[in-house]
């Protein structure tokens, strides 16, 4: 079977360089093992997502002359899915509704933090501080009848509880230089969330089921997630869906050093589209050239 590789941006902004570098990768991935490359257009945020930006990205990608398989998929009509995979990890008793809003977490994290520094993610977000786990059956019944808004949280003890050593198979490099084989440590997430009232899923939850349900092999994504695989390893092993291999790559920094948003002009692919930049300029503007990578050749 051929290998399968997926890139897959949020409709929530322009592309820039980060995007281009990492589709090109999985692109020349693709096209060096004689592999499938998906699109995945992960829109399940509606607050944030637009039409408008969909459209810049088959755009944008076709313009650095990237093919990939048609359709696309979208995860917002995917919402089933991952309603079935929510359904799975309740019926093991692994998640709870918690109802408290932004800003009671904040105000107990802060309450917390009188008594010293309250523990962070990877991502440097404070841990779940609330005890929504621990209201009774009967006191949480009643509050989704009265139609108050929750999140719904992994108990991530209780799931670690029932997974034997995590690890998974890195051919790129973490933050830390991590290479081969990577233990997972999902507890240093949290009681992550997996959905909320309104929306039956979340990144960590539709990117396992989608990466799952297209069969993808190899995930080659920026550095930023290589902690979250930590989840989507977990997530999977409680699922029983297949294990990809996962090759984090550097993210493209701006000259002070920073990650690239979407909202800096100056890297967006339509800025230097309009000044004159062409495909291979931006191919060597993030270090690939003009070449396709020799398959020998170490991605980065
Ligand atoms: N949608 C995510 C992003 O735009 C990428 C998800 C992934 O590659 O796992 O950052």
């Amino acid at each position: 079977m051929p290998p399968v590789f997926r890139f897959a941006p949020s409709p929530n902004g322009l592309l820039h360089l980060g995007h281009a570098y990492s589709a090109l990768l999985n692109f020349e991935r693709a096209r060096e093992t004689g592999g499938r490359l998906l699109l995945r257009i992960e829109d399940i945020d509606m607050t944030r997502c637009r039409p408008e930006y969909e459209a810049a990205i088959y755009e944008d990608l076709a313009w650095l002359g990237i093919s990939w398989e048609t359709p696309a998929r979208r995860q917002s009509e995917h919402l089933a899915d991952y309603r079935a995979a929510l359904d799975k990890l309740s019926a093991l008793g692994l998640v709870y509704p918690a109802f408290e809003s932004r800003a009671e977490i904040a105000k107990l994290v802060a309450a917390r933090e009188v008594n010293g520094p309250w523990p962070r993610d990877p991502d440097g977000a404070p841990l779940y501080p609330g005890e929504a786990k621990s209201l009774s059956a009967g006191e949480r019944k009643r509050l989704v009848e009265s139609g108050a808004p929750y999140a719904l949280r992994l108990d991530m003890a209780a799931a670690c509880r029932r997974v034997a050593r995590l690890t998974w198979g890195e051919l790129g490099e973490g933050p830390a230089g991590e290479h081969g084989t990577v233990a997972a440590q999902p507890e240093a997430w949290g009681d992550v969330i997996l959905a909320r009232k309104e929306t039956p899923t979340s990144y960590h939850l539709s990117v396992v089921v989608d990466d799952a349900l297209q069969g993808v092999s190899e995930v080659v994504r920026g550095r930023d997630l290589f902690h979250a695989t930590a989840v989507h390893r977990l997530l999977q092993v409680l699922l029983g869906l297949p294990e990809p291999v996962y090759r984090h790559h550097v993210l493209i920094c701006d000259e002070t050093g920073r990650k690239l948003s979407k909202s800096s002009r100056a890297t967006g692919l339509r800025e230097l589209r309009a000044a004159g930049v062409t495909p291979g300029g931006i191919r060597q503007l993030v270090g690939l050239g003009q070449v396709s990578l020799g398959v020998s050749q170490r991605l980065p």
